[in-house]
């Protein structure tokens, strides 16, 4: 697996002959390109202007040099906080919400645009920009080498199938194609947005939502966490808890520290830098060789509306590279003991560089899958637990996806359609109860690591273990979001040729192999768990659906917060006021609830009430009228309420147009009818045709869960 000099070479040749490539296609088309690029931007609804300006992306893919695993967030890190004795040589649902857009120009991977044949030009290799990769461009040019695509490593004139964007979606303006990051996703799985998201679906649902450790938000939080701490102390004095202290945004433990009490809290910081998580710490993690280590899964989420979800098979291990003991004022501080990021253990002498896949610092969570096995373990168990965590944590935080997609491609307007391969850290229990740490949005995909030569020089390593894993999670993750494989299978049906799958069989029987263009590879690592298991799931979909009605009274496209007049239409088209709740009444909930939202968090770019406020707000409303039952019972029938409502509105609506356009038609159906049907009568009993229409439109408009 290790790939030596030689094959780096090729590599290097390989990508100098790719953009001598790219810039002999651009020449040969000189002057059909610009007429192409005016039809293409056309097509996608692009304007025109830019996309005959062609500038070419010429900008050679920024790689930062240090070693990294976990949130690959950014190329600057920020100094590291936690070491407190410096170890020896210690040194970032509108066009689809990701429905596949139609592939426009059907020729373009052919070397000549007449006389192609038809099943040729299905055959055209996918074509993938990497120029935003980042420290995923190594992992990624070997998927597209598998493949048989066509990377653009200095992007594209022309637009390309997949954009693989290393850090965010803003990385770049694209009107088209699909691109591997959701606008907002960053945001999402900050810490203290992750908390909040949980939260909501921990009040909701407090049973299924325990895998994730009791946190507070500091230093909004404090007097609360103060409270409920000494409280817990007063009802058991031998209670002797330990807290994680967690900076908002950081990553690869940068400034996370232990405490046993809140006093030792270092507030001055928080107060004048950046807020915190304070989270329960997880004092019985499942140990393997005394070392606590933790889970970094890779899932996917292929799309928004519908969802979908896949899990990479296998994720990897890695390990803490000093004994565990149960904290205590003297260990607090060992770094090496409490926390498994690779990037903090790698600085240990006691780090280990994994020559196989099941031993050393870092192995794959398979390896460590079969030794438990080993032991009688239930790990079909562990697994089943594991899907159910991260289903349950793509649910919380999809329906605030949700309002940023619809503010960075709104309806009707060109843009690409997005798919994310997330990071999930997961800390396995003694009791082998899974526990989520956090999500990354930019997971590290380094398949390389440094290596210390003499103080001070580096060398980069491969890595076995993360080429293992990564790059079949990458390569599998493009093979599912193939824009033209649906295209190749109904062509190859059309041509009577073999479907995929019945390649091998065939392929022996004929001798013909290359009709499917996937029968070299492994089996797709990726598993999907939603929607198939959708039906053990789609009840925990509340706040999704009230996502949908929030978005439904924004109003103005683009904005991600909702305003008096949008709250107050809200209120009246769900006939939610009553004599005992008054229109004022609604208007200083929605003050109330709006002012606190606002002053706690630090987006304050549109004045109004954020999807969080709104939540806060339909759960008050529901408790008001739903008295006595349980929270999402309350929540559910006012969801059930809203959408009734908002049905027969919709219905109203859709009669009142039918009704208004048969009379602008009247003067001359009757004109007509005079002149061909004398005695013509319209059938009694049946509803209007714009009535059965309206039916259907009111169940297909609210049919989310
Ligand atoms: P970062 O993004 O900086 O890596 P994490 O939330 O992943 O922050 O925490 C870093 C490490 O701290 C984790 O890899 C894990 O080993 C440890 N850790 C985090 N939260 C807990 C917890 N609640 N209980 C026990 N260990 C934890």
């Amino acid at each position: 697996m290790r790939r030596g000099s030689s094959e780096r070479e090729l590599a290097a040749r390989w990508e100098m002959e790719a953009v001598a490539e790219a810039k002999a296609e651009a020449e040969a088309r000189a002057r059909a390109a610009v007429e192409q690029v005016r039809v293409d931007a056309g097509a996608a609804g692009e304007p025109e202007g830019k996309a005959e300006q062609g500038q070419p992306r010429a900008r050679a893919p920024a790689r930062p040099r240090a070693a990294e695993e976990g949130d690959a967030r950014g190329p600057q890190r920020p100094p590291r906080m936690l070491p407190q004795s410096k170890p020896k040589g210690l040194p970032a649902p509108a066009r689809g919400l990701g429905q596949l857009p139609k592939p426009r120009d059907k020729g373009r991977g052919c070397k000549r645009s007449s006389g192609c044949p038809p099943d040729e030009r299905a055959q055209r290799a996918v074509t993938v920009d990497s120029s935003k990769a980042r420290t995923s461009l190594d992992a990624l040019k070997i998927s597209i080498r598998q493949l048989k695509w066509k990377e653009f490593p200095f992007g594209r004139r022309l637009p390309c199938d997949i954009y693989w964007h290393g850090v965010s979606f803003h990385d770049n303006d694209i009107f088209s194609g699909q691109v591997n990051k959701f606008p907002g996703m960053t945001e999402m799985v900050r810490k203290i947005t992750l908390s909040r998201a949980v939260r909501i679906m921990q009040s909701l649902f407090p049973e299924e939502y325990n895998f994730y450790p009791r946190s507070w938000i500091l230093p909004d939080e404090f007097q609360l966490f103060v409270a409920q701490v000494r409280m817990v102390k007063d009802g058991d004095p031998s209670w002797k808890p330990t807290f994680i202290v967690k900076p908002d945004g950081g990553c690869q433990g940068d400034g996370i520290y232990l405490v046993n009490d809140p006093s030792d809290i270092r507030l001055a910081g928080i107060l004048q830098s950046r807020p915190v998580v304070v989270q329960e710490y997880i004092c019985k993690p499942l140990l393997i060789d005394k070392l606590k280590f933790d889970i970094r899964l890779y899932v996917l989420l292929k799309s928004l509306d519908p969802l979908e979800i896949y899990i990479a098979k296998d994720g990897l291990s890695r390990f803490c590279t000093e004994p565990y003991q149960e904290p205590n004022p003297q260990n607090l501080h060992h770094v090496f003991m409490h926390l498994t990021n690779y990037s903090l253990n790698i600085h240990s002498g006691n780090f280990v560089h994994s020559d196989s896949t099941s031993t050393g610092s870092k192995r794959t969570f398979s390896s460590i899958l079969c030794r438990l096995s080993s032991k009688g373990v239930d790990i079909k168990k562990v697994w089943s637990d594991i899907i159910s965590l991260v289903i349950k944590t793509v649910i919380a935080l999809t329906p605030e996806l949700k309002v940023f997609y619809q503010s960075d491609i709104p309806t009707g307007r060109p843009g690409p359609t997005c798919f994310q391969i997330l990071g999930f850290d997961i800390l396995l229990m003694k009791n082998l109860k899974p526990m989520l740490l956090e999500v990354n949005a930019n997971p590290s995909m380094r398949i390389e690591h440094e290596h210390e030569l003499s103080p001070g020089i580096f060398e980069n390593i491969p890595s076995l273990v993360d080429e293992e894993v990564k790059v079949a999670v990458i390569r599998d993750t493009l093979r599912l979001m193939d824009p033209l494989k649906k295209k190749r299978e109904t062509q190859s049906q059309q041509l009577g040729k073999p479907a995929a799958g019945k390649e091998d069989l065939d392929s022996e029987l004929t001798g013909v192999s290359d009709a499917n263009p996937e029968a070299h590879l492994p089996s797709i690592c990726l598993k999907q768990v939603f929607p198939k298991y959708a039906k053990q799931f789609n009840y925990l979909r509340l706040v999704d659906r009230m996502a949908n009605l929030f978005i439904r009274f924004l109003g103005i496209k683009g904005t991600m917060k909702l305003g008096p007049t949008g709250f107050r239409t809200f209120i009246r088209n769900c006939k939610l006021s009553s004599s005992s709740l008054s229109m004022a009444a609604v208007d200083i909930l929605y003050i109330d609830i709006t002012r606190r939202w606002n002053s706690m968090t630090l987006d304050q770019r549109d004045s109004g009430m954020c999807l969080q406020a709104f939540v806060e707000a339909f759960f008050f409303l529901a408790q008001r009228k739903f008295k006595t039952r349980p929270l999402h019972e309350q929540v559910a029938s006012l969801i059930d309420l809203c959408e009734y409502h908002l049905s027969l509105l919709d219905e109203k609506r859709l009669v009142y147009s039918g009704t208004a356009a048969r009379r602008r038609a009247r003067p001359l159906i009757e004109q007509s009818s005079q002149e061909t049907l004398p005695a013509a009568q319209p059938a009694g009993g049946s509803p209007p045709p714009c009535m059965i229409g309206a039916k259907k439109l009111s169940h297909s408009g609210h049919a989310l869960s």
